[in-house]
């Protein structure tokens, strides 16, 4: 059997379909109307294209058990028999079973999603409780490496790393069970070798945040042991998303027999690499060509450094530097985007065709390499903006004492004590989905749809004034998305077709692509808050999202520092605050729910990213005078290691996710002297449920026995657009009368 392996591969490929294929047949299971059988057929199909896809391009090593049905972390819990006890008993077939993890029953909670490093991708955190036993299951890998057999190709199973899968779980110290752990999947690697698996791939990206010496250790010692087996696969360790660090001398102490190094976001792993000493007989796994972004490769500049590894190294093959699950199928599905953009990117299919190009130059050094592109048109190009970036001064990234802007803006708003208010978006109803969807087909005219959309706001506003709300909200029905409703108004930004990306599950999001300088055109949200605060006597908050997550949840140009990005779109936004605070708007929202999703993975290094963070979004709001009152909000993580930079934005008010973690978040705000407004979220509003009052009182005297009551602020965790009228109408209204009832206290 050959056991070299290969010039060419990548770590993962896509799985959810050129047309999103996998989501559609996952969704109509769910709703029962496609059954187990339909299902695993449209699976089994996706992975026969990826697998002919990856043979037809010339890559020559494959990889297999890359598909999911939901999540390759929880496939690797599958994998290795940690199926939470209280998933196995609901005697669910094994498919359900799955699908309860990820999704929760009547009954039982799903586990825990969260995001994959510094990636908008999400897994579920595999739940390790002392009564798990881990055992073998290597089914899934085993039926995927047959299937590919099958076609007459010789794949390399993936799963994580058994040091990675314990890093990545909760329970008590997980960690502290690796030699378990090892030992099932010293089993799973001998039932893949009994089935003549020549390589398989253990992804260890654990190891590219800081780690201890002791979880170093823990490596050295797990791929010693896996290592030292007599019957087993080949061994491949992946590493992405950054440096391996010491981890990786670690690494070279086993007799693993190839290593991947991401050489994208770790361009260290390189010194590193050289300082190693013997490399001894190992493969190393280049990973040249980005899979995290959509720009193409220089391949001049990837050629040279595969080749300073091919001097140190007996055998160096290309790859991908992480999985290409995080950027776009095909390229070739756009057709509007502009052939000067197009030229420029490269979507999975194309970022396949760079790896089999870079192998084939390394090994024959006569493979002709296209020569990197020109520089970007001028077009793209904003003299002014520049001039502008150019010209600031630190005051312009600064406001006036809070003191005096607290006065001043209460003077103005005159509010009472534990104001109310929401996070902006309310319920997407399918009508407003279908009202946009006709306007963007050309069914509903520039009339229909701003009246339609009108109505909608008209109709928020009342049910706010209603309930009672102190700061109503115009509700964002004209918004499909945060990011996305910005990019389309703003120059520097392109709109894919059919650039979907997993987020998580079934739930797939098309990232716009900021490709030159970003400027303003006009005004992007000032006249639906306009209308809306036509409407009422009460303050209506302005709405934008943040520099931040706006960077966060695009793909970003590569040519220059995020940094820069960053303060381009801060500046579009500054702009937009005015308009919005000379049309009479006394309170702004800039949203920055991603500022601690993008924090980098090495403390190292996270210093300057919230230091230019926190700068592009004072640059967004310190513009404003003293009087308009800026609110800022944040969700979806831990914010432990941001919270100093949360307290740095400066805004007026911060509203917060706090309800699952029971208001610890206002201690910590605490800790680090954060003494602005606060809300945080009394209602959590990722379940349906509707909170009892007592529940809403209670968390509301938790708050105000760690934050002043002249501070605090009474709203929900998140925006409302995934819910319903019915809960949002009874969770807002227990949400006032709980905060007339504290008031009274
Ligand atoms: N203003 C946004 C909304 O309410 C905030 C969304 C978010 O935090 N993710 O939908
Ligand atoms: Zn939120």
């Amino acid at each position: 059997m050959n056991t070299a392996f290969g010039q060419s591969t990548v770590l993962g490929y896509p799985r959810i379909g050129a047309d999103r294929e996998l989501k559609k047949a996952v969704e109509a299971y769910w709703a029962g109307a496609l059954d187990a059988d339909g299902l695993a057929r449209t699976a089994a199909g996706l992975r026969a294209e990826v697998w002919r896809t990856l043979r037809d391009a010339r890559l020559d090593a494959i990889p297999s058990n890359t598909f999911s049905y939901y999540d390759h972390v929880l496939d690797t819990a599958v994998a290795v028999g940690a199926v939470p006890a209280r998933f196995a008993r609901l005697g669910l077939s094994e498919m359900d079973t799955y699908f309860a993890m990820a999704r929760g029953v009547e009954t039982e909670p799903a586990l825990e999603l969260t995001k994959w490093f510094a990636t908008n991708y999400h897994y579920l955190v595999p739940e390790i409780a002392a009564d798990t036993v881990f055992t073998a299951n290597p089914a899934k890998a085993l039926t995927e490496y047959a299937e590919a057999r099958a076609l007459g190709l010789t794949t390399r199973p993936v799963l994580v790393g058994p040091a990675t899968f314990l890093l990545l779980a909760k329970g008590d110290d997980p960690f502290a069970r690796l030699d378990e752990l090892v030992g099932t999947y010293a089993e799973i690697l001998t039932a893949l070798a009994d089935a003549g698996v020549p390589w398989v791939q253990l992804d260890e990206p654990g190891y590219v945040t800081d780690r201890t010496p002791a979880e170093i250790d823990a490596l050295r010692r797990a791929y010693t042991r896996l290592g030292t087996l007599t019957h087993r696969p080949r061994i491949f360790v992946a590493s992405y998303f950054g440096e391996l660090g010491d981890a990786l001398p670690a690494l070279l102490d086993t007799p693993v027999e190839a290593i991947g190094l991401d050489l994208v976001a770790g361009a260290g792993n390189l010194q590193r690499l050289a300082a190693a000493g013997p490399l001894g007989g190992r493969t190393i796994v280049a990973g040249l060509v980005d899979g995290h972004n959509i720009w193409r490769t220089d391949l001049r500049a990837a050629v040279s450094i595969g080749a300073t590894i091919a001097g140190l190294a007996d055998h160096v093959a290309v790859s991908t530097s992480c999985s290409l699950l995080h950027v776009p199928v095909d390229l070739t599905a756009e057709s509007r985007l502009d052939p000067r953009l197009a030229e420029r990117l490269a979507f999975a299919r194309q970022k396949v065709d760079e790896v089999v190009l870079l192998g084939r130059a390394l090994r024959d050094g006569t493979t002709v390499l296209p020569a990197p592109l020109p520089a970007a048109p001028a077009a793209w190009r904003h003299d002014e903006v520049r001039g502008r970036l150019a010209a600031l001064r630190p005051t312009d990234r600064r406001r006036g004492d809070y003191e005096t802007r607290a006065a001043r803006q209460q003077d103005r708003l005159g509010l009472p004590e534990l104001p109310t208010t929401t996070i902006g978006s309310f319920p997407q109803t399918d009508e407003l989905r279908r009202a946009r969807a006709a306007y963007r087909a050309g069914g509903l005219d520039d009339a229909g749809y701003t009246a339609r959309m009108r109505a909608e706001v008209e109709r928020v506003i009342r049910l706010q004034e209603r309930l009672g709300l102190d700061v109503l909200v115009h509700g964002e029905p004209e918004r499909n998305d945060m990011v996305q409703y910005f990019g389309e108004q703003l120059d520097g930004f392109a709109a894919t077709e059919h650039g979907w990306v997993q987020s998580y599950g079934s739930r797939c999001v098309r990232p716009p692509v900021i490709f030159g300088d970003v400027a303003r055109r006009g005004p992007m949200t000032l006249d639906w808050s306009t209308y809306a605060q036509s409407l009422t006597s009460r303050p209506v908050k302005g709405m934008l999202t943040g520099p931040v997550t706006i960077l966060a949840w695009s793909f970003v140009r590569a040519d220059q520092p995020l940094a820069d990005t960053a303060d381009q779109v801060a500046l579009a936004l500054r702009d937009e605050c005015h308009d919005l605070e000379a049309a009479g708007i006394r309170v702004i929202q800039v949203d920055e729910p991603a500022l601690r999703e993008t924090l980098p993975l090495r403390r190292a290094d996270q210093r300057a990213y919230l230091d230019w963070a926190v700068a592009a979004f004072r640059l967004a709001t310190s513009g404003v005078a003293d009087d308009t009152q800026i609110h800022t909000h944040l969700c979806y993580s831990e914010f432990g290691e941001v919270i100093d930079a949360i307290d740095a934005l400066d805004a007026d008010v911060t509203s917060i996710e706090a309800s699952r973690s029971k208001m610890e978040v206002l201690d910590d705000l605490a800790a680090v002297g954060y003494g602005r407004g606060v809300g945080p979220g009394v209602w959590d509003i990722h379940s349906p449920r509707v909170p009892p009052a007592d529940e809403v009182v209670e968390a509301l005297r938790r708050a105000v026995a760690a934050v002043p009551a002249s501070r605090l602020w009474v709203n929900p965790d998140c925006g409302l657009k995934t819910r319903g009228y019915r809960e949002v109408e009874a969770s807002l209204r227990q949400l006032v009368a709980a905060a007339a009832e504290v008031r009274r206290d």
